[in-house]
């Protein structure tokens, strides 16, 4: 069973190349910023203050999260939620509950679990460092800021929402720091993870790149 993971700020490639990844060898793909979308999304469905790690944690015991780690869909109580969870508001909301430390502790867990079924590309802020620390392969991406904004906006744009380039631009700027700065697993390359920046290149460079490596050290 091999574990690949790869981290990285928002924008800087981690969710498209790891798909693609996955898809490629036949793996599992684990986005887990969708967990903790899906958290956020039934946190303020159900009216609660996203700071309130109390109240968010009785929520987690009582609610089913689904994950279907071929497709990417995330259901909430049998609810397919996944496109409600791509928005600046739930950017900004996942960011905020991923802080509390009964939401790390119970998503940490259930991506163990999948961990467990088999082959898996995990993506995420802390797969490398805190969830999978014996990860066989462990990539950090990174870009320049203002590339990232732009591919956010190309994403949005493609979702039929219209958000202008320098709101973008200060939420990924106001989300990198928040996630970097947390106490609780903080953004940050794993000391033996591989970092590539990925300002200026395609995707199939970055793909190329990181198959390429998985060979040499296989
Ligand atoms: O990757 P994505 O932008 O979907 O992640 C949404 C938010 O979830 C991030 O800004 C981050 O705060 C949080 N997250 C995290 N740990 C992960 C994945 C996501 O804290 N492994």
């Amino acid at each position: 069973m091999t574990v690949i993971t790869i981290d990285g700020p928002a924008g800087s490639g981690k969710s498209t190349i790891g798909r693609e990844l996955a898809a490629r060898l036949g793996y599992i793909y684990l986005d887990t910023g969708a967990m903790y979308r899906a958290v956020a999304w039934a946190a303020r469905e159900n009216g609660l203050d996203i700071k309130d790690e109390k109240a968010i944690a009785v929520l987690l015991e009582q609610i089913e999260l689904d994950f279907d780690f071929r497709s990417g869909r995330v259901a909430v109580n049998n609810k397919d939620i996944s496109y409600l969870l791509r928005s600046p508001e739930m950017d900004a909301l996942s960011s905020a509950v991923s802080r509390l430390g009964a939401v790390r502790n119970h998503l940490t867990h259930l991506q163990r679990q999948a961990g467990q079924n088999g082959d898996i590309v995990a993506e995420g802020r802390d797969m490398g460092t805190v969830v999978f620390p014996d990860a066989d392969f462990k990539f950090f991406l990174t870009a320049d800021i203002h590339e990232r904004a732009a591919r956010r906006k190309g994403q949005l744009d493609a979702l039929n929402k219209t958000v202008a380039y320098e709101d973008i631009l200060a939420q990924i700027s106001l989300r990198d720091e928040a996630d970097s700065k947390r106490t609780l697993s903080p953004l940050g390359p794993a000391s033996d993870a591989v970092v590539i920046d990925t300002t200026g290149l395609m995707i199939d460079d970055v793909l190329k790149k990181i198959l390429t490596l998985i060979k040499i050290r296989q």
